[in-house]
C-alpha cells in the first residue's frame, strides 16, 4: 500500500482533470481475482457516474479491499477490465492512473509538515510553487485545517491526521478518490463527525468517491449507492433506500436491517397483493404483489421497525410480548408467536410500546413485506 508514497517525480501521471459531471467516471467489467482456491472477487461489474459516492459494504473477507486495490492498480486482476474516464486502466501502474487514495493508516510523512504532506502530489507533478501554495491553502481550508500547515503530523490528533491524508488525496483533484476504511482507527464520535465532513466536501467539490467499510450505518450516511458484497460477489448495487425497501436477496434484507424472516408458501394473488400462508403460525400474511407462482415455498422478510403491535387477533399472527426494552426514542419488543419457536423482533415508537406479558396481534403494511423464493441458502 505504500507504493503511492514511492512514486518517483520522473513518472508521468494522468492529467488529473475532472471528468464531466454527467459522464461515467469508472466502469468495472467482470473483475475477478483468485488466491489459490480462494475466489477473493468473483466477476464484479459496476458503473459509477462522475460525482457519485459509492460504498463497498460487506463483512471482513468479502472482497472489498481486493476490489478497491484492483481499481487502484496495487493488485492485478486475473481477468476483467477497469476503465476510468473512458481509458482502459486495467494493466496500468498505480501512479499512472491518477487516482487518489486514503487508507485507514494515514501514511503521512512524519518528517514533513502538514503543508508539505499535502503539497506532495503536486510537487511530484512539477506544479509551480505559487500554484502549490494556493492549492494547498485552499484544500486545508476546505478540511478545516487552516493554521495547521506548519505542524508535523505527530503534533496532530488522529482525526486531524486523517483530514491531512484526505487533503493530500484531494489536492490534485483526481477523477476518482478511493478510501479503504479511512475512519476505522478513530473513535465513534470522531468517526461520526468526519463522516459528515467527508460527505460535505464530496458534495461541495462534486467528487467521485469509492469508499470501503464494514459498517452499515456509515455506508448509509455517506453513500449515493452501496455495493453489498459477500464472498467475493456483489449481492446488490443500489441506493440505500432500494437496499432497505427492496432487498433482492435474504442476505441483503438481513445485512441492512436485521430483518425478521418467516417461512410459508404463496397461497394466492390479488391484483395488488400476494397472500402468503405462514408455516409456523398458519396465519395469512399480505405482501405487495410479487411475481411468484402459487404454491412457491418462500421466505418473507420484514424489518423490525416496520412491524406494529395491535390488538390480539389483528394482523397476521398473535403472540405474547416476551421482552420490551426501552431504548430512548423507541421500544424493542420480542413477541413469541405460533407454537413458540418464532420470536418476532419489533421496534415501535416509545410511548406506544407494548409491555412484557401483553398479548398482541402483529401487523405489517404489505408494502413492507419482501418475499423470496426459498432456495435454501445459496
Ligand atoms: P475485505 O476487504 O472485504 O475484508 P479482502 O478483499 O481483503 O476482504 O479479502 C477477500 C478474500 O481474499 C479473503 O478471503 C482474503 O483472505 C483473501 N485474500 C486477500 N488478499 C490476499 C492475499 N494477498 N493472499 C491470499 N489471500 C488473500
Ligand atoms: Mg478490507
Amino acid at each position: 500500500m505504500a507504493e503511492f508514497d514511492v512514486v518517483t517525480p520522473s513518472v508521468k501521471v494522468a492529467d488529473g482533470t475532472l471528468p464531466t459531471a454527467t459522464g461515467k467516471a469508472l466502469s468495472v467489467v467482470a473483475l475477478r481475482k483468485t488466491y489459490g482456491d480462494v475466489v477473493a472477487v468473483d466477476e464484479a461489474s459496476m458503473e459509477i457516474a462522475a460525482g457519485e459516492f459509492v460504498t463497498f459494504l460487506g463483512a471482513s473477507g468479502s472482497g472489498k479491499t481486493t476490489t478497491l486495490m484492483m481499481i487502484a492498480g496495487f493488485c492485478e486482476p486475473d481477468s476483467g477490465t477497469i476503465t476510468v474516464g473512458g481509458r482502459d486502466m486495467t494493466r496500468l501502474a498505480p501512479q499512472k492512473r491518477g487516482l487518489g487514495f486514503v487508507f485507514q493508516q494515514y501514511l503521512l510523512f512524519p518528517h514533513m509538515t502538514v503543508s508539505e504532506n499535502v503539497a506532495f502530489p503536486l510537487t511530484l507533478r512539477g506544479v509551480p510553487k505559487d500554484e502549490i501554495r494556493r492549492r494547498v491553502g485552499e484544500t486545508l481550508e476546505i478540511a478545516g485545517l487552516s493554521g495547521f500547515g506548519g505542524r508535523k503530523p505527530r503534533e496532530l490528533s488522529g482525526g486531524q491526521q486523517q483530514r491531512v491524508a484526505l487533503c493530500r488525496a484531494l489536492v490534485y483533484r483526481p477523477p476518482v478518490i478511493l478510501m479503504d476504511e479511512p475512519l476505522g482507527a478513530l473513535d465513534k464520535k470522531l468517526r461520526d463527525q468526519l463522516q459528515v465532513e467527508i460527505k460535505a466536501i464530496q458534495q461541495e467539490l462534486g467528487l467521485t468517491v469509492i469508499y470501503v467499510t464494514h459498517d452499515q450505518e456509515e455506508a448509509l450516511v455517506l453513500s449515493d449507492r452501496i455495493a453489498v458484497m459477500r464472498n467475493g460477489l456483489i449481492e446488490q448495487f443500489d441506493t440505500p433506500r432500494e437496499l432497505f425497501e427492496r432487498p433482492r436477496t435474504p442476505f441483503v434484507a438481513d445485512f441492512l436491517g436485521a430483518a425478521n424472516f418467516l417461512s410459508g408458501h404463496v397461497e394466492k394473488h390479488t391484483d395488488e397483493h400476494t397472500l402468503v400462508r405462514l408455516d409456523e403460525t398458519g396465519g395469512l400474511l399480505k405482501a405487495r404483489r410479487h411475481e411468484l407462482a402459487t404454491g412457491t415455498q418462500i421466505k418473507a422478510a420484514v424489518q423490525p421497525g416496520r412491524l406494529r403491535a395491535g390488538a390480539p387477533g389483528d394482523g397476521f399472527c398473535t403472540g405474547t410480548v416476551e421482552t420490551a426494552t426501552y431504548v430512548g426514542t423507541l421500544v424493542r419488543a420480542g413477541v413469541r408467536v405460533g407454537s413458540g419457536d418464532v420470536l418476532l423482533r419489533l421496534e415501535v415508537p416509545a410511548g406506544r410500546g407494548p409491555v412484557a406479558g401483553e398479548r398482541v396481534g402483529v401487523t405489517a403494511d404489505p408494502e413492507d413485506v419482501n418475499l423470496f423464493a426459498d432456495e435454501r441458502e445459496r
